[in-house]
């Protein structure tokens, strides 16, 4: 049977990647709908080319037009490839309507956490990770059992200023920190790749899809980017997934769960010789990743404070406003002023509408 599909941020580097793998496999996938931001020319392209009729392709679509594509009762699987805390509603409506998730919007998932899985839980909705580590790690979990589960080990790459202390890093520019050594992604993921904040809200989305608590999630760095994460189970066994670094292996996984594609992206070859390295993060150059570990256990809206402070000081970062050294920083100042519980949307949108304000205020300050 086909497998419709919804592909909201359609133009972006995975809603691409997602399209490609749809049109090399139209035996198993059709894409029903389309959604984008800015890149209009692309979108039309795209609709052309897979036939999705005019009303289920949306152009600069808002929050209600990607909820209301997330619920169409013609979708199976909903690709939520929107950047940042914009995927909200879609993630929220995907799960509400019990459909496949496909998830790229992490910020979603982390900034709504309690919500999320409050509407997962009454509507009966799926989600598969589309992050190289969680679908690592939703794969190494079919070796076991949940019970026999005893830690999570997200790998990180390191990102493109490994090494480096944080007095180097004061002055580096953007075109520096958007080139990562192993990964070719949007201009948000490679910045938070640089700051290791990525890595940060990886470990809470990580809490959030498989339910492990923070104590049992680990971050190593391994700078090949070939061991995508691990799963430690109670006899001592770590199961690792690998491969060459290619998005297109979690989209097939997420799009045909459980069943995989007959198709190798990324495929290893042991007749190179081959070298992994693992090392333990620089906590005190980046630290991004304590702050999101706190911002975790402290659950309520400080994931959400976390990520939309993250997202505007990213912004100004990449805008040439502040120094690669301010984003932490200034995450950090906005977490100082703290959270409260979420137990509504509306406690989510509410958080993340202040700690945007509150962190553009903080930024204003120090650059004056
Ligand atoms: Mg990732």
């Amino acid at each position: 049977m086909v497998r419709t599909v919804a592909v909201l941020g359609s133009t972006g580097s995975i809603g691409t990647q997602t399209l490609d793998v749809i049109a090399r496999h139209p035996e198993q996938f059709q894409v029903v709908a389309l959604a984008a931001g800015r890149n209009v020319e692309l979108l039309r392209e795209q609709a052309q080319q897979f036939g999705v009729q005019r009303d289920y392709c949306i152009e600069n679509a808002t929050s209600p037009q990607l909820a209301a594509l997330a619920g169409l009762g013609t979708v199976d699987v909903v690709v939520n490839a929107v950047v940042g805390f914009a995927g909200l509603s879609a993630t929220m409506a995907a799960v509400s309507q019990g459909k496949r998730l496909g998830l790229a919007n992490k910020e979603s998932l982390i900034a709504g956490g309690p919500v999320v899985a409050k509407a997962r839980a009454e509507g009966g909705g799926e989600i598969v990770p589309i992050d190289s580590e969680h679908s690592a790690i939703y794969q190494c979990l079919r070796s076991g059992s949940r019970s026999e589960v005893k830690s999570l080990i997200l790998t990180a790459s390191g990102g493109p200023f490994r090494g480096r202390t944080r007095r180097e890093l004061g002055s580096v520019t953007v075109a520096q920190a958007l080139a990562h050594p192993t990964w070719s992604m949007g201009p948000k993921i490679t910045i938070d790749s640089s700051t290791l904040i990525n890595k940060g809200l990886e470990v809470i989305e990580a809490h959030e899809l498989f339910g492990v608590d923070f104590d049992h999630i680990q971050v190593v760095v391994h700078p090949q980017s070939i061991v995508h994460s691990m799963v430690e189970f109670i006899d001592g066994a770590v199961i690792a997934q690998l491969s060459h670094p290619d998005m297109r292996l979690p989209i097939g996984l997420a799009l045909g769960a459980p069943r995989r594609l007959d198709e190798a992206f990324g495929a290893m070859d042991f007749r190179d010789a081959l070298t992994l390295d693992f090392e333990p993060p620089d906590l005190s150059t980046f630290r991004g990743l304590t702050l999101a570990y706190s911002a975790g256990r402290a659950g309520g809206t400080a994931p959400a404070v976390l990520s939309a402070a993250n997202e505007v000081a990213v912004a100004a970062f990449l805008g040439g406003g502040i120094a690669w050294t301010a984003i932490d920083e200034a995450v950090d100042a906005v977490l100082q002023l703290g959270t409260v519980p979420a137990d509504t949307v509306e406690d989510v949108l509410a958080a993340d509408a202040e700690a945007r304000r509150r962190c553009q205020e903080h930024l204003e300050r120090i650059s004056r």
